[in-house]
């Protein structure tokens, strides 16, 4: 590869990464288990391994435009396998949160999802399913798929009609706001 073509370490990126995580990207020495035992590397873009190894070289925009970090699904098989102790997982959780803050999310109907859990959490104290799914359905527009098994599990009590009425929903909703003010 010519010079001029060399990449250039960008190590601003890897140090607000690191800030942000509080997980030490630089100890990764490619090794591959995370990305050898991740369930769902079959359908990512890029692998675990290459999300550290680009982290490490500054490559922001391939990183925070990658759909990998929101197909991971924090399943920590990942962060168990590491043998630096680098916790992949949370990681993964605060490239999304700067992809976000970025505004450069690939896979917006997981952002739509995400928005739609923690909306429900915030507003009912815990998941009300039935409420999160209208809402997800609305934002992203997928309006039809998963019809067929949400009437079965209504038909089977699974879903509930209501929210659920649980204990320390102020508090809850005091977290969500104290983590608003501190973003
Ligand atoms: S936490 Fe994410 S990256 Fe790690 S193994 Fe699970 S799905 Fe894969
Ligand atoms: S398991 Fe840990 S050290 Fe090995 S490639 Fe993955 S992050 Fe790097």
């Amino acid at each position: 590869m010519p010079e001029s073509q060399a990449i250039q370490p960008h190590f601003a990126f890897l140090a607000a990464v690191e800030t942000r995580s509080g997980e030490s990207v630089s100890r990764c020495y490619q090794c591959r288990k995370c990305t050898n035992g991740c369930p769902l590397n079959f359908a990512m873009d890029v692998m675990p391994n290459q999300v550290m190894r680009m982290v490490q070289l500054g490559l922001e925009d391939e990183v925070l435009r990658s759909k990998t970090i929101w197909l991971c699904a924090s399943c920590q098989t990942c962060t168990t396998r590491c043998p630096n102790d680098i916790d992949i997982a949370h990681l993964m959780d605060s490239l999304r949160q700067l992809s976000r803050e970025a505004g450069v999310a690939a896979e917006q109907k997981i952002v739509k999802f995400h928005d739609a859990f923690l909306d429900s959490v915030r507003r009912h104290g815990r998941l009300f399913e039935l409420g999160m799914v209208g809402q997800y359905k609305l934002t992203s527009l997928d309006l039809f798929s998963g019809t067929k098994t949400g009437i079965g599990l209504l038909k089977r009590g699974k879903l509930k009609f209501l929210p659920p009425g649980i204990k320390g929903k102020r508090e809850i909703r005091d977290m969500f706001k104290k983590k608003k003010e501190t973003q």
